[in-house]
């Protein structure tokens, strides 16, 4: 899975690609991630991103024309999904999967803009499944308004807040698509549990010593009974999910067993 991100401070990136799990990923070839300044497609030799707005006011507007111009520059670049082991590729046997070795892949363009529609896990899932993901970082007021009706990008939120520019809220969709890229974290199963996964908060965890300031681990926990254990963490998650958020309960992925537990939870409360 590609990322680019498109930015007046592309050093506001290197964190993210120095240290951590997307770090992993692109050192694994699991990921790719590229940085593009925006000052580098500038029309003028001040490198100009923004000029002040059309009928006055405070603050300054971010340029359409090297955004576009960058974009264009994305769009030639070729992005083949190679495939992370050459394995993949001698057991190509399906039609299937042979196409999916030799396809290119079209940028899905996201503006990141307090006005677009709510991200969440389920927005995650779905761009997970995109391969090539572009972000548009927008600084001061925003972007010309033209850069929107000219690309019509996915317009993404991280709630309802403003922060002072695109490139956290770009890092923060990237980390959380990246983490669900198979791979990327070492143990998939530990994504898969992870709140909203299934539409459930996470279950409590424990580690060592058993015993911190007199609380001890809750004993099903030591008892090694895998069973009893599954059974006790799927209770944990619900009552979790319950307390603190009822209202994820909704559109919940719940089975039989789950639905019975609530039941039964809620009677008790
Ligand atoms: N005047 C704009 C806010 C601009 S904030 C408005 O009120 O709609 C500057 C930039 O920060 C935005 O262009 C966007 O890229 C980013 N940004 C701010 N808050 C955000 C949020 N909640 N989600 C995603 N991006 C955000």
């Amino acid at each position: 899975m590609r990322f680019d991100f498109i930015t007046i401070f592309p050093g506001m990136f290197e964190p993210l690609l120095a240290e951590g799990i997307i770090a992993r990923g692109v050192k694994q070839g699991l990921l790719e991630a590229r940085v593009w300044d925006l000052r580098d497609f500038s029309t003028d030799k001040h490198r100009s991103t923004d000029d002040e707005a059309y009928g006055g006011g405070p603050g300054m507007v971010m340029l359409a024309e090297p955004v576009l111009r960058c974009v264009d520059a994305i769009r030639k670049e070729k992005f083949e999904v190679r495939s992370s082991n050459e394995e993949v590729r001698m057991n190509a046997a399906e039609p299937s999967s042979l196409e999916i070795l030799h396809s290119n892949f079209e940028i899905h363009l996201i503006m990141t803009s307090p006005q677009g529609r709510r991200f969440d896990q389920n927005v995650a899932r779905e761009l997970r499944e995109k391969q090539w993901l572009v972000f548009l970082c927008g600084r001061y007021e925003g972007f010309d308004h033209r850069v929107h009706e000219l690309l019509q990008p996915d317009e993404i939120s991280i709630g309802d807040f403003v922060v002072s520019g695109g490139e956290l809220p770009a890092m923060v969709i990237a980390d959380a698509v990246g983490r669900m890229v198979e791979g990327v974290v070492g143990n998939t199963g530990s994504v898969e549990e992870d709140s909203f996964f299934r539409g459930l908060l996470d279950y409590p965890h424990y580690t060592r010593p058993e015993e911190v300031r007199g609380l001890r681990v809750p004993d099903v926990l030591l008892s090694g009974h895998h069973e009893k254990i599954r059974k006790w963490r799927r209770e944990q998650a619900l009552r979790a999910t319950l307390a603190k958020r009822s209202d994820l309960l909704h559109n919940a992925e719940l089975d039989d067993e789950e639905r019975e537990i609530l039941e039964r939870l809620k009677y008790e409360l």
